[in-house]
């Protein structure tokens, strides 16, 4: 089973969501493993619990410090018996994609780390961390909400997590498409009909319409998707 560590200021905001919905029922299921942990309390600082001081060189904020986020994940290490695959979550990163997603998938175990105020000491980086990972080309408060995108985008693709394999292999982004448009009831909505193939029961002409859909969507929306998806598949032929 994967174990996914989380070392945060903020796990409270951190568990809410990890509680919830699919992923929540995925830890008491048992097909992952979720911890939280709170960098203040490895401060050596006993009376403070401080973690973060000023920069060197000056200039505005705080920087978290090296020492409570290091004995953090050394106590990880003592308590899971294994040496974590480190992520910083971070605005200086690669930019998440459900490719990586799915390599991430296969690793055992990852630990994700989020900053705050301006960052963290840089020797931290240097010390542990493996990968930086941003969630988007902006910059966020904190890399909490950075971990819980990752931890969601990742978990779902765990064996077992979704009810089968079919709710991640046909959706968005899976073969460099977007998924086609979705129906429920009732048959006519505000004056608007379910498109006749779909209640015909002819499950060829079903996947051919869904097909050119995926494809004329991705035309229309991710222009930039459409011309990889293209380069692609006249490199397979
Ligand atoms: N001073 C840093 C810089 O300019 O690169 C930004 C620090 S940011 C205000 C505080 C924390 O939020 C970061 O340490 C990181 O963990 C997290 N963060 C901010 N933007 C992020 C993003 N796009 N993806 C993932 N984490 C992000």
């Amino acid at each position: 089973m994967m174990r996914i560590d989380i070392a945060t200021l903020f796990p409270e905001m951190c568990e809410v969501v990890l509680s919830t919905s699919i992923i929540g029922r995925a830890r008491k299921a048992g097909k992952v493993e979720i911890h939280c942990h709170n960098i203040r309390d490895y401060s050596p600082d006993p009376k403070h619990h401080r973690v973060d001081d000023t920069p060197y060189g000056g200039g505005k904020g705080m920087v978290m410090q090296p020492e409570p986020i290091y004995r953090c994940y050394l106590d990880i290490i003592r308590q899971s018996q294994s040496v974590p695959y480190v992520i910083y979550m971070s605005p200086q990163g690669r930019v998440l994609t459900e490719g990586r997603a799915l390599e991430l998938r296969e690793y055992p175990h990852l630990l994700l780390l989020c900053g705050h105020y301006e960052g963290v000491d840089e020797r931290i980086l240097t010390r542990i961390v493996d990968e930086e990972i941003s969630i988007g080309d902006y910059v966020l408060t904190g890399g909490e909400l950075g971990a819980l995108v990752l931890t969601d985008a990742v978990v779902r693709l765990c064996d077992g997590v979704l009810a089968a394999d079919i709710c991640f292999e046909e959706e968005s982004h899976m073969n460099g498409l977007l998924e086609y448009p979705q129906y429920t009831r009732p048959e006519v909505w505000d004056g608007m009909a379910v498109p006749d193939v779909l209640r015909s029961g002819h499950h060829a002409k079903i996947e051919e319409w869904r097909h050119q859909q995926s494809l004329d969507r991705t035309a229309k929306k991710r222009p930039d998707m459409m011309k990889k998806y293209r380069k692609q598949n006249l490199k397979q032929r």
